[in-house]
């Protein structure tokens, strides 16, 4: 059976696999596609692309929009147009909204002399730069001793370092997805805490807005979670997606296509995905 990965980050958001390397490891481990699906971000697509023609390997143009709805929620979005005119300035807005959070919370390491510059951090990093960013320079610093402890200690909620930032709505990360030509998807469903009737609710108020599925396999769900989140994505007549949410080393324990193990994803999600597009 043909196994696939639709939820992976790369160097273009906090991943630590450039989008070529991905590619790599993907044949390695025998997937036959991915999806890159970084944080707020698709412009780590192009290079995979490129790597997957020659290498074998389908890639999928995706993105992962972080918004808020009672607390965070991730919506995923597959084959959005990536050149779309549409969602390059809502793109360019929350890029913008990250570095003046961002330069405030560098600002504040530095004035406590941590050595960092933000300015170095964006010619590293790039353009979407989050917290993990921090906590992996943390890590660097030997101020701590890994991704957690730095978002412990440092830049987790309540923490002196950590400084809120704006979040584009739950319905219009929705809208935007289906207004780019893709495919909105709620992320890892279990994230939220949510009882069944809770989770109904996000599902049913994204529902309005344009959602068309929800991701039922993924990095430590057991059989029975994901046979509970595939039943549900049944009765709403939801498209089922499933990836591991690969990160590289800041999240050690996952691996591309297998998660923490037992993830397996067929390619038939991604056929239905596809035949939903027309
Ligand atoms: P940001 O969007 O810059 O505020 O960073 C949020 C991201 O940091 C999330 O998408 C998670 O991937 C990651 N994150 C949040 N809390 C933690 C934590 N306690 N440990 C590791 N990573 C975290
Ligand atoms: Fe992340
Ligand atoms: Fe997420
Ligand atoms: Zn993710």
């Amino acid at each position: 059976m043909k196994k696939i990965d639709l939820h992976v980050h790369s160097t273009a958001s906090d991943g630590s696999f450039s989008p070529q390397e991905l590619v790599k490891l993907a044949k390695t481990q025998g997937l036959s596609a991915i999806a890159i699906t970084d944080h707020d971000t698709v412009s780590g697509f192009a290079l995979a692309a490129e790597a997957g023609q020659l290498m074998g390997i389908e890639v999928v143009p995706g993105i992962e929009i972080s918004t808020k709805y009672g607390g965070p929620i991730h919506i995923l979005g597959y084959y959005v147009d990536v050149n779309s005119e549409k969602l390059k300035p809502v793109l360019e807005w929350v890029v913008q909204d990250r570095d003046m959070r961002n330069m405030k919370i560098a600002e504040k390491m530095a004035a406590d002399g941590i050595p960092i510059s933000y300015d170095k951090m964006r010619q590293r990093f790039g353009e979407v730069i989050g917290r993990p960013h921090f906590a992996r320079i943390l890590v660097e610093l030997g101020l701590a001793r890994n991704t957690r402890d730095a978002f412990d200690r440092y830049v987790e909620k309540g923490q002196k370092y950590y400084m809120p930032r704006n979040f584009l709505s739950i319905e219009r990360s929705v809208e935007i997805i289906r207004e780019a030509g893709g495919v909105p998807v709620l992320a890892h469903p279990f994230q939220y805490k949510r009882d069944d009737a809770g989770l109904r609710d996000i599902l049913e108020h994204c529902m309005e807005h344009g959602l068309m599925g929800m991701e039922c396999r993924y990095s430590g769900y057991t059989q029975e979670q994901s046979a509970y989140l595939e039943a549900l994505a049944d009765e709403y007549g939801l498209l089922k997606t499933g990836g591991s949410d690969f990160h590289g080393i800041s999240k050690p324990d996952i691996r591309l296509g297998e998660g923490k193990g037992s993830l397996n994803v067929p390619y038939e999600f991604l056929e239905k995905i596809k035949a939903s597009l027309g």
